[in-house]
């Protein structure tokens, strides 16, 4: 498989959010985010064998904690990326599967966390998502919405409640997106929309969502790789 990076850092944005976490960074995606800040894995990367992949991931974490699968779109590899995802969980890993779910999840491993990113309008590939893995999503996996405006705010508000997600899954998380060109400054200033905005919002809607902040671009310099 095609492979940007994998490196050990801190998981950012889910409920394992703080844990340690060994990140499999595969090479190439098929959409293109506005607020996009992984867009050197878009060409590149190197060919490793399953094996060798996971003599990285042991090597990084040979306790077999947590591992996420990433990108780029990860699902592009499935032929695989599946027998990867299996074979960690095989031995004992716990397995995070971060997808834009625009690819079907159907071949997904049962057992892989599955963290499905829902596009809103102003990321340019709203639409994206495949209806028919709401049918795939478990009571382990999350759903994201990364929101920048008011727009975004109510197509995933809206997008909850038609789907009845709070009953579908684990977490819906609402997290706010961050400049892409950030450098420098570790504050929520470089969020494209206000926290605090997004917070008022959800307590005037009651809405069945947890506000996400993605602490790695709070712990480092958010314009680094490999965190
Ligand atoms: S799906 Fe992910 S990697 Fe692909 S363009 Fe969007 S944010 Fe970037």
């Amino acid at each position: 498989m095609q492979i940007t990076e994998i490196f050990k850092s801190i998981q950012g944005e889910s409920t394992h959010a703080g844990m340690l976490c060994v990140f499999v960074r595969l090479t190439g995606c098929n959409l293109r985010c506005s607020w996009c800040d992984s867009e050197y894995t878009f060409t590149g990367g190197h060919r490793m064998a399953l094996e060798e992949v996971f003599e990285a991931v042991e090597q990084l974490s040979p306790s077999r904690g947590l591992v996420e699968i990433t990108g780029g779109e990860p699902l592009l590899q499935e032929r695989e990326v599946v027998p990867l995802m299996q074979r960690l969980l095989d031995a004992g890993y716990t397995v995070l599967l971060e997808t834009s779910g625009e690819r079907p999840l159907e071949r997904v491993p049962r057992g892989v966390i599955k963290v499905v990113d829902v596009k809103c309008p102003n990321s340019g590939e709203a639409d994206t998502f495949h209806t028919e893995n709401l049918e795939m999503l478990t009571l382990d996996d999350e759903v994201k919405f990364v929101l920048s405006d008011r727009t975004d705010y109510e197509f995933a508000r809206d997008f909850v409640i038609r789907h009845d997600l709070g009953q579908k899954v684990n977490t819906v998380l609402f997290s706010p997106a961050f400049a892409k060109d950030a450098s420098g400054s570790r504050d929520t200033s470089h969020c494209l929309l206000d926290p605090r905005e997004l917070a008022e919002w959800m307590l005037a809607d009651n809405v069945r969502a947890r506000l996400s902040l993605q602490m790695h671009k709070f712990i480092w310099d958010p314009a680094m790789k490999g965190v």
